[in-house]
């Protein structure tokens, strides 16, 4: 839609029809949403924004023959008015710090070459050539790494209980599955550096013990599974994937499967399900995946952003990883920041990193110059941070002690226009469209709650039903079997806690 096609096609034309020795090739994206089309020009890293298809010959003929810089095509820096030249010189992405990410915008993700230039494929070979698969697995535990998806399980503990499972076969799944409103990480990932997820399966592979693999990815991302397809069948030529990789005894390959769309897949017994061809919805657990997952076996899985973190762990060392980030909450995490924020995209920073920094330093704040009302992180299972937690630094607990919850790194940010009541309202008819079904709780409860919640919005609310919705939640998390009901009333609950006067405002005024 922002037709980035017509302005590379164009730049290709331009360049061959001038005659211009310089090579034009598509990358992933930069996270820099609102600024888009991008086109940076090598070397010297000069970054052009919002390039449409009639600026091309501009900057074919000034910048690429002429050695000038387009002026009008610079970032302006909203505070401060200057316009800069360089990438690494924008804010945006000086207060980051991309580790998932660290290839996404960089390379061409159809081309293995290039992934092998930054280093890829390095962290498998010096695993399979040097290291035994327990090191493997310790060094994931000691890097502190945690799952990107959701809960927040270490990644570490995961690898080692799929290493100790017994069983001749045993498999590696990814969940590609991403599903919340407005969240686009992991298909940025996998649209920007497929590679970097294939090699951490193929580690994993190695560390647990399996040969197969499987990315189960969402059939709405038409591009992350063209390109899945193109690096596995790279991967495969190269011999990085299928028999004696790197000449040693392990085998290992990948297979995707396409999930239709359902946020319920996501969860990670649904996910299994449906990757084996039944019906995705959640069973109870124990027995986990470790144990019984993938056709009732031995099964490790985490989803595209904790793989992408793997090979920079292995070649870079668990004690560089584990010097980003909080005591908890080690490295880094992707966020898709949206909603009501300057710089809307996908940004990458420690965990630690305050809600501020993140809004009004890397996101430059509310546009129109209004006021900043709330952040949602987590998606449909978090919540609605208000100001006064501006300052808390984003980690798995801290989230959590707020009503709200990391989740897979949604981020939607409120300005004092947003109603929060219908924020809520929205969130939650996501969650009871997307149940299963199987469970009453979850089914009847999210149903009951969205009626009151459209009374109230109506202005036919009274004030017992705010007790009867702070009830209602309890019951469904209590009672609820998967995360998608224990989670689906936290939107709810923290616009109660803390924005409870909206809500009596509409029943009070009938509005
Ligand atoms: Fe299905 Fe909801 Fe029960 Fe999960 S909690 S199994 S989504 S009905």
């Amino acid at each position: 839609s922002s037709a980035s096609h017509q302005v590379r096609e164009e730049l290709a034309r331009q360049v061959q029809l001038k005659k211009v020795q310089a090579r034009v090739f598509r990358t992933g994206c930069f996270g820099f949403c609102k600024m888009g089309p991008l086109v940076v020009i090598y070397p010297g890293q000069t970054l052009y924004c919002l390039v449409k298809k009639e600026d091309v010959a501009e900057i074919v003929e000034k910048h690429l023959l002429e050695g000038q810089v387009v002026e009008r095509l610079l970032y302006e820096e909203p505070a401060s008015g200057e316009r800069k030249r360089r990438l690494s010189d924008i804010r945006f992405f000086r207060a980051q710090h991309r580790v998932a990410l660290r290839n996404c915008g960089l390379i061409n993700p159809e081309d293995i070459t290039e992934y092998i230039a930054c280093e890829g494929y390095f962290a498998l070979a010096d695993v399979l050539l040097n290291w035994t698969p327990v090191q493997v697995v310790d060094a994931i535990k000691r890097s502190g790494l945690r799952g990107r998806g959701g809960a927040g399980f270490p990644t570490g503990r995961k690898w080692e209980l799929a290493a100790a499972a017994e069983g001749p076969v045993k498999y590696v799944v990814c969940n590609a599955d991403e599903g919340d409103p407005g969240a686009f990480m992991d298909r940025s990932i996998l649209e920007g550096d497929p590679h970097s997820v294939l090699e951490a399966m193929a580690i994993a592979g190695y560390a647990i013990g399996a040969r197969e693999g499987y990315i189960y990815v969402r059939a709405e991302y038409p591009i992350a599974v063209d390109r899945l397809e193109r690096a596995i069948a790279q991967a495969r030529q190269y011999g990085l994937l299928g028999r004696r990789i790197f000449n040693t005894n392990f085998d290992f390959d990948i297979d995707l499967r396409l999930g239709a769309g359902a946020f319920v897949c996501g969860e990670e017994t649904a996910l299994l399900r449906s990757a084996a061809g039944e019906r995705g919805e959640p069973r109870p657990r124990p027995p986990y995946p470790a144990q019984c997952g993938l056709w009732g076996k031995p099964t490790l899985l985490n989803n595209v952003e904790t793989y992408a973190n793997v090979p920079v762990i292995i070649r870079e060392g668990p004690a560089w990883f584990a010097s980003l980030g909080t005591e908890n909450s080690r490295g880094t995490k992707v966020f898709s920041l949206a909603g009501k924020v300057l710089n809307t995209g996908l940004i990458e920073v420690p965990m630690g990193t305050t809600l501020r920094t993140v809004v009004f330093d890397i996101g430059g704040g509310i546009p129109e110059g209004r006021q900043f009302k709330a952040v949602q992180t987590g998606g449909p299972s978090g919540g609605c941070i208000p100001e006064r937690y501006l300052d808390t630094p984003i980690d798995y607990e801290s989230l959590k002690q707020l009503g709200s919850m990391m989740g897979s790194g949604g981020m939607i940010v409120l300005d004092e226009t947003d109603c929060v009541v219908d924020i809520a309202k929205f969130y939650l008819q996501f969650s009871q469209d997307e149940s299963c079904g199987q469970c009453t709780p979850c089914r009847v409860g999210t149903r009951r709650m969205l009626e009151i919640l459209e009374r109230i919005t109506q202005g036919k609310g009274e004030m017992e039903d705010l007790n009867e919705l702070e009830e209602l939640s309890r019951e469904v998390m209590d009672a609820s079997l998967c995360g998608l009901g224990q989670t689906a009333p936290n939107p709810v609950l923290s616009t109660l806690k803390y924005f409870r006067d909206e809500y009596e405002a509409h029943i009070r005024d009938k509005r």
